[in-house]
């Protein structure tokens, strides 16, 4: 989504009331301001105020899920403009100022898009990417899936995790065995990765699945 830009051209048509009330004549923009143009009749002369012609707005409630809390802000959008799940984008109220990725899209009566344009759209769901909290399933080395556990790491969102490298959170290390991918990440062929060297952004990240690296003992499985 993109801000509207107010553009005021130097000419424009426009009625004139004293020459040509019915049909657009040509007029110079004299000035704007106070949301009206002042502007002269190239006909006639005539210099009167009209209102500009402005892009059709629609104002969208946006939630934003952020670590496991959510608050709801307002975002502007144009009318016509087409929002799609992974599209990101600011979100500025008097608390916060977060990028955002849209996750699902609401229409009226509860109707869920992928993909639609703003006038179409109530609500726009969407999560902070800022900074991502991340579940990892940490594996022991033995073999004894039945004992692994599940950390989430708190990380930067554009925090790469890479399959085959380490990472240490804490008293917590592990080597990174396979990430999952989440719906809404776009620009990744697959949605499971688990060759040495595959790297997923932390924002883009559904599940990370590792090795204990914190028990000495090494064995294949
Ligand atoms: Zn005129």
């Amino acid at each position: 989504m993109t801000p509207t830009a107010s553009e005021t051209p130097d000419r424009l048509p426009a009625a004139c009331p004293a020459c040509s009330p019915d049909a657009e004549t040509v007029h110079e923009v004299l000035s704007s301001g106070g949301g009206d143009l002042t502007v002269r009749c190239s006909d006639c002369s005539h210099v009167h105020k009209i209102q500009p012609e402005r892009t059709r707005e629609r104002s969208l409630d946006v939630i934003v899920s952020q670590d496991g809390e959510s608050f709801s802000a307002n975002v502007t959008t144009p009318a016509e403009e087409t929002i799609e799940v992974g599209d990101e984008f600011l979100v500025e109220t008097e608390e916060v100022l977060s990028t955002v990725r849209v996750t699902s899209l609401e229409g009226e009566g509860e109707k869920r898009f992928d993909s639609a344009v703003a006038e179409d759209v109530e609500t726009v769901w969407s999560r902070e990417i800022d900074n991502v909290s991340v579940d990892v399933t940490v594996h022991p080395q033995d073999g004894s899936r039945d004992d692994s556990r599940s950390v989430t790491v708190h990380v930067p969102g554009d925090y790469d995790f890479t399959v085959g490298e380490s990472e240490g959170f804490g008293d917590d290390e592990f080597t990174v065995d396979a990430i999952v991918v989440r719906e809404d990440a776009t620009g990744y062929w697959t949605t499971r990765f688990e060759q040495d060297g595959d790297a997923v952004a932390a924002k883009d990240a559904k599940r990370v699945y590792a090795y204990d690296d914190t028990s000495s003992a090494w064995s294949a499985w």
